[in-house]
């Protein structure tokens, strides 16, 4: 057992979190065995602690990023389908390299242990190899996928697809089911019968479903080109049983109110990219709209159309967006967002998210300041700063209690067992 004392702050949903300044947690066989004011802590379990010199927060779950593209992050182009066919098509392709693979996923996971992220959802390349270095590299909790892109894309993308049905079942056996999600890349790059195979097995499996949807108007008349029959881009993904409570879909910027039912009747979770949206001047993400049909959403950072894989920059910019045309968001929903939502996105609701007992001992030490007696005012300060310098903000990074960053690159470490 490790009694770790430091300030904590931990939130509990989108209104409320709880706040330690001189708090305790008690970590027992990697998970939250106790967490409360130290004091009071330490007079039932009386071990020396270990005193950290800042503010604990939970890891950072991200649930949209894709790590093939960490490497040219922030490449800006005018917008969506541009930037897809100039920075990232040729960027991806050269994951059929497996050593330029391992190489890039070691610095992605070191990235993001320095940046406080300790698990998300990860979209690879199409190559399966590449998918299976990503799984075997990974450091944290991580949910990833092999982007099905088999139609309108170049043609050393499409022969290193996955054509389904083939192959899916090996690349989900092998990454296993708890970590592995079906990934068409978006409707423009599947046909109709490849979805249809990939929202069967799916189905079948019981497996995650990440894809993109309506993130930009292009985006949008192109899929009504190319899917005639459907009524509009949700129902090409409604129509292949892609849609259910463990489909995770990026971005949804410009649907119809008959798409946002439908989202809401599915279950499906949105993963809202604030940073992303506004580097390819997507539009804003409706949060008036999804808070009203109550469709529940977490925060991601959309790496590389996102400039940072931080999640403190992805938490600046849904503030900022929001907040310039009157749509309240508080602080704490912020962070509830970037931590408890993305773990319940996962299906991991139960055992991460937050530091509540018997959840993994996944945290982030922060800096303290001088505004920390009001923590609203400490943690809006937290989210101040360039891309850059919100990426080296944490101090330390610890997964299932055990230290993985402290303000150095991270040692190369074995993958940590699934949760
Ligand atoms: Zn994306």
């Amino acid at each position: 057992m490790t009694l770790f004392r430091a300030a904590i702050l931990n939130p509990i949903d989108i209104k409320s979190w709880q706040f330690l300044l001189d708090g305790g947690l008690l970590i027992e066989d990697g998970r939250v065995r106790a967490m409360g004011h130290f004091n009071d802590l330490v007079k039932h379990y009386p071990w020396e602690p270990v005193t950290l010199d800042g503010v604990i927060l939970p890891g950072f779950a991200d649930i949209h990023i894709h790590w093939v593209q960490h490497a040219v992050r922030g490449r800006y182009a005018q917008a969506l389908l541009p930037w897809l066919a100039t920075h990232i098509w040729p960027e991806e392709a050269r994951y059929v390299d497996a050593a330029l693979a391992r190489d890039r996923a070691e610095t992605f996971y070191a990235d993001c242990l320095t940046a406080g992220t300790v698990m998300g959802m990860s979209y690879s390349s199409p190559h399966p190899e590449a998918a299976h270095i990503a799984h075997a590299a990974r450091r944290g909790d991580w949910i990833t996928g092999n982007v099905v892109m088999t139609a309108n894309a170049p043609a050393d993308l499409v022969a290193a697809s996955v054509k389904p049905p083939a192959d899916l079942a090996s690349l989900s056996e092998t990454i296993g089911r708890a970590h592995y999600a079906v990934t068409p890349r978006f409707a423009i790059n599947c046909t109709v019968d490849d979805l249809a195979h990939l929202g069967a097995f799916a189905c079948q499996e019981g497996l995650a479903v990440q894809t993109h949807l309506a993130e930009s108007a292009a985006e949008v008349q192109e899929v009504k080109r190319l899917f005639p029959q459907a009524l509009d881009y949700t129902d090409v993904y409604d129509a292949a049983g892609l849609l259910g409570p463990r489909t995770v879909l990026g971005h949804c910027l410009h649907l119809s109110p008959r798409e946002w039912s439908c989202l809401k009747g599915r279950g499906c979770w949105i993963a809202h990219c604030p940073s992303s949206n506004e580097a390819l001047d997507s539009g804003r993400f409706d949060l008036d709209c999804a808070r009203l049909h109550g469709i529940p959403f977490a925060l991601a950072s959309d790496v590389g159309a996102g400039p940072s894989h931080s999640m403190l920059h992805v938490m600046q910019r849904f503030r900022h967006q929001h907040r310039a045309v009157g749509v309240r968001v508080d602080p704490e929903e912020i962070l509830f967002r970037a931590t408890i939502a993305g773990a319940r996105a996962m299906g991991r609701g139960a055992v991460a998210g937050n530091l509540g007992p018997g959840k993994r001992g996944d945290f982030v030490l922060m800096p303290r300041s001088a505004r920390l007696q009001s923590p609203q005012s400490w943690f809006e300060d937290l989210l101040d700063g360039s891309p850059a310098e919100l990426e080296q903000r944490p101090l330390g990074t610890w997964i299932a209690g055990h230290p993985v960053f402290g303000g150095a690159r991270p040692a190369l470490a074995e993958p940590l067992a699934p949760c």
